[in-house]
């Protein structure tokens, strides 16, 4: 096929005319984007390198503005509102973003480098879904009445008021969905910080949502800066963050100062173990799926890949033969499965892997094309690559490379394999292939992560079922009903029950 022709069937972006009319995306606070904002940072088409728009560095008198504009709809409207008058503002929200779904898959795909076709099927739809959900069962959290004798307690569960909500860049309208939807359930308001290398979706998509919310319900604030003015403002009275396990080590510092409750959803180094009594094509296709989504910019990415003695051989060669059949493509065409990383700096990192596996002596098995036209020379694309006979002395064994970058690993026995998989600091996920359930279950027991995928991976949207990590991976858990709890604190006020008398002290007679 000719350059011309694959140039030829990407679709022209619908996206051009939105960010062609807003010359600078400021924050969003209190129902409109702030005008008059200086220092600026631009937002990069991840497949060109071009320009795609210019977006503010909120300051922190800026932060501090969207806290206050926040506070106010907490208190004057959003906290006093029934549940079920939240939900019915929330499930409008969802529809907005289903009626938008292209325009945000678009810049989704634009801005991050994931194919749109993927953004389209899974974080937008999880993004509506999430709101549906939530809006759903915002009216399952009501307070309770505990009778002990002459005293009762009237337990009531309370907003915590203003939630900052900060985000890495890889899956923006997902991630703003899954902090967001459950906070405003529960009657707190939000101030969004978007990752600054993908802030676009998400603030299309707070603009759209402010069609529906009253002003001040959901905010965002932008730039480098902006995470911790958030943080260190005493009126953040509840931090969710997702992110890397250093940034996180850090946000966990910083809300000690106001002994603010956290959330940390961080990285990953997730194993992925081929028993030896696997379905071999099965595996490969949990393999390609765990490993290459995203182009392997997931904190879920299965990037170790253990498998037994007895099928290593036979499994790298289909996985290297069904890696080959992946398509390394501009993020708009429909029929691309990998796309550019999000920005230089992600580009660099993953080479400076790339180079560091190929220095230990590691064997390359696979090393993908990238797609060929002077339009895409400035773009931030890597081709994909499998490393064969990783050992756990490799740097890539042991560290985030968050890119299309896999390891094979050899085991001979499950207990070996438990080992490997549990080395490491993190603890997200892990993936089990085996024809025998009973052994899938005793293993799923052993492997020190918060969720393990069996015979499958599929990043569908599994919105009701808690997500989240153990160790360097982070604690607490989203996308579930348990969720809307960690967004409520309980406040126990005792009256006498009229039940007896009250014990007082000191006692009498
Ligand atoms: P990052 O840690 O560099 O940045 C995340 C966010 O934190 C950004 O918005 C950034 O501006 C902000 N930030 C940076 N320094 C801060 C500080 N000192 N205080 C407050 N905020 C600060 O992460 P990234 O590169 O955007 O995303 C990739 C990482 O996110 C990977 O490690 C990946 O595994 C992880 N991740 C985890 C999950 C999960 O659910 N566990 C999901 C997606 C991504």
């Amino acid at each position: 096929m000719t350059v011309d022709a694959i140039i030829g069937r990407v679709p022209a972006p619908r996206t051009d005319e939105l960010l062609g009319a807003r010359p600078i995306w400021g924050s969003f606070i209190a129902g409109s984007f702030v005008q008059g904002e200086a220092d600026t940072f631009d937002v990069l088409e991840c497949s060109t390198g071009r320009h795609l728009a210019r977006v503010a560095n909120a300051s922190v008198a800026t932060v501090d503005r969207a806290v206050a504009d926040a506070r106010r709809a907490y208190e004057d409207v959003w906290r006093d509102m029934s549940p079920r008058e939240r939900g019915s503002l929330m499930r409008q929200v969802a529809a907005v973003i289903r009626e938008h779904a292209e325009e945000l898959a678009e810049l989704c795909a634009r801005e991050v480098g994931k194919p749109k076709r993927d953004a389209l099927r899974v974080d937008v739809v999880s993004s509506h879904t999430n709101f549906d959900y939530y809006a759903g069962i915002a009216d399952t959290v009501h307070g309770e009445i505990i009778h002990q004798g002459p005293v009762e307690a009237r337990v009531a569960y309370e907003p915590y008021g203003v939630v900052a909500a900060i985000l890495p860049f890889n899956w923006p309208v997902q991630h703003l969905a899954k902090k967001c939807a459950p906070a405003l359930a529960v009657g707190n308001t939000v101030v969004v910080k978007p990752g600054e290398q993908a802030p676009l979706a998400i603030l299309r998509l707070i603009e759209l949502a402010n069609q529906v919310l009253p002003p001040g319900v959901m905010n965002a604030v932008n730039g480098m800066a902006a995470g911790p003015a958030l943080i260190a403002n005493s009126r953040i009275e509840r931090v969710t963050f997702t992110g890397s396990t250093a940034t996180g080590r850090k946000v966990m510092a910083a809300a000690a100062q106001h002994v603010t409750y956290v959330t940390l959803e961080l990285g990953g180094k997730n194993a992925l173990l081929v028993l030896d009594d696997a379905d071999l094509d099965a595996a490969v296709t949990v393999a390609i799926e765990g490993m290459f989504y995203n182009n392997g910019m997931a904190c879920t990415s299965t990037s170790r890949i253990l498998v037994h003695d007895s099928l290593y051989d036979a499994f790298a060669e289909r996985f290297v033969a069904a890696a080959g059949g992946l398509v390394v493509g501009e993020p708009l065409d429909s029929r691309t499965d990998i796309g550019p990383l999000v920005d230089r700096r992600q580009q660099d990192r993953v080479e400076t892997y790339v180079n560091l596996t190929m220095d230990e002596g590691a064997k390359l098995l696979f090393e993908g094309e990238l797609p060929e036209h002077p339009q895409w020379s400035g773009g931030f694309w890597v081709k994909p690559r499998i490393f064969g006979e990783i050992t756990r002395a490799n740097t890539i064994a042991r560290e985030e490379v968050f890119g299309p970058v896999a390891a094979l690993m050899r085991f001979s026995s499950d207990d070996e394999a438990v080992e490997i998989a549990n080395d490491t600091d993190y603890g997200l996920t892990a993936a089990i292939c085996t024809r025998d359930e009973t052994r899938a279950t005793r293993l799923a027991t052993r492997l020190e992560v918060g969720m393990v995928f069996v015979n499958q991976y599929t990043r569908r949207t599994f919105v009701g079922s808690p997500f989240g990590g153990v160790k360097g991976s982070g604690f607490g858990r989203e996308y579930s009903a348990e969720t809307l709890h960690e967004f409520v604190r309980a406040k126990n006020v005792r009256f006498p029950s009229g039940h007896g008398e009250v014990p007082t002290w000191p006692p009498r007679g």
